[in-house]
């Protein structure tokens, strides 16, 4: 007998599990647990247009509450999951409640990495209320200090600078998003940044933000009236590690994204997934990745096995230009520019022994398109 579908984690990965069950024509119960008290909704604009004030915060929302009440997708929305029952296959959530599963899907994304702080609590970037809080607080701030200068430190810093604050960023890193682009599109970007007026110190890292202050490696201290932190995030496991699920920099699945307890699954920014195109194991944190998990998860479920193998991409919003990534970036041998990086419209092309391995394209959506069916397995 089917006892349903429970879902722990109402983000991208999690909302979509639920929405493509119901596409796939799964008729039993469904699950949908979250610990954010908020319905299901996107991320990506909490560090771009709903910081810059663009964007309301209904137009984030997946679906509005009642389309789940319709789908009879049971949303449990304040009341988490705290441990896992293998042998019975059920959850339990904080209230007391159990819910009993025949598949349990584990979606639990990550939470920000901080900096040992025993000053003024810096702002982040991971749930609404943070953008929220950094939104409005912004609204009052002259200056502002990003640090790191990945995705979420670069697009909360663009953010701020619309708004006219003055900004500075300091990162860790020899170079911008140095994990995921090449050089050629680091270097790029900076110039993009110190165009605008941000100044980035690199190779920079901070110790601990006291009373004074953020501290530096050095010994420095550098203020600000605002200071936010986006230094990356660590995926939430203790679920899975309580249960004795494997576990190593995420929760480890299959193909099928099948934990090693094959009726637990694990999609999205929280799961290390065989995946093709890195070419062993590995977690990545994108809106395709957790989608298309999700995606093959319930055509799993609904009797249709389906290996997760998509071509990886990703985008963000940096003042002027949209950069849209297809494929995982290596260290090229070979790289090719086509288009006029001056114009602020072009793509780089990255060869790796001969072979097509990332394309990353400026303001290029058709190139990016064209570039995922290039890079196709
Ligand atoms: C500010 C920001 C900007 C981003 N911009 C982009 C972008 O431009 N492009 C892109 O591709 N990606 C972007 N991302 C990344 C993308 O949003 C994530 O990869 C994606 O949200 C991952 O989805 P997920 O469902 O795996 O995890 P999450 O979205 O983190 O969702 C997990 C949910 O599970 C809940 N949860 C955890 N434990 C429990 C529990 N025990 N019980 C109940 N609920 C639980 C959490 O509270 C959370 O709501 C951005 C992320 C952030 C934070």
């Amino acid at each position: 007998m089917d006892r349903g579908v429970v879902i722990i984690g109402a983000g991208q990965a999690g909302f979509q599990t639920a929405l493509s069950l119901r596409n796939e024509g799964y008729a039993g119960k469904i699950a949908l647990l979250d610990d954010e008290g908020r319905v299901p909704y996107a991320r990506p604009p909490l560090s771009k247009a709903y910081l810059k004030g663009t964007a309301t915060a209904e137009s984030l929302e997946y679906r509005p509450a009642e389309f789940f009440v319709q789908q009879s997708i049971d949303l449990v929305l304040s009341d988490p999951a705290v441990a896992l029952d293998r042998r019975r296959q059920m959850v339990a959530l904080r209230s007391g409640r159990e819910l009993e599963w025949s598949s349990l899907v584990l979606a639990t994304g990550a939470h920000v990495r901080r900096l040992p702080t025993s000053g003024k609590e810096p702002f982040c970037l991971r749930t609404f209320a943070d953008s929220d809080s950094l939104r409005t607080h912004l609204s009052e701030a002259n200056e502002v200090l990003a640090i790191g200068v990945g995705f979420i430190g670069l697009e909360a810093a663009a953010a701020a600078r619309a708004q006219g604050k003055k900004v500075r960023l300091i990162g860790a890193e020899a170079r911008l998003m140095g994990r995921a682009v090449s050089p050629f599109i680091s270097a790029w970007f900076q110039k993009m940044f110190e165009r605008h007026e941000v100044p980035i110190r690199l190779n920079t890292a901070v110790k601990r933000i006291t009373e004074a202050g953020v501290e530096l490696a050095d010994g420095s201290v550098e203020t600000a009236d605002t200071v936010i932190v986006g230094i990356g995030v660590i995926p939430n496991t203790e679920l899975a590690a309580k249960a004795n699920l494997a576990v190593s920099g995420g929760i480890v699945t299959d193909s099928y994204l099948r934990t090693s307890d094959p009726s637990i699954f694990a999609v999205g920014d929280c799961a290390t997934h065989p995946n093709v195109y890195a070419g062993g194991l590995t977690r990545i944190e994108s809106v395709q990745n957790a989608a298309d998990h999700a995606r093959a998860v319930a055509s799993t479920i609904s009797g249709k096995p389906k290996e997760y193998r998509q071509v990886p991409w990703f985008w963000t919003e940096q003042f002027e230009a949209k950069l849209q990534i297809a494929g995982l970036a290596v260290e090229a041998d070979e790289t090719e520019v086509k288009g006029d990086p001056e114009s602020g419209k072009f793509s780089v092309y990255n060869y790796k022994g001969g072979k097509l391995k990332f394309v990353e394209s400026v303001n290029q959506p058709a190139a990016h398109i064209a570039a995922r069916k290039l890079l196709e397995i």
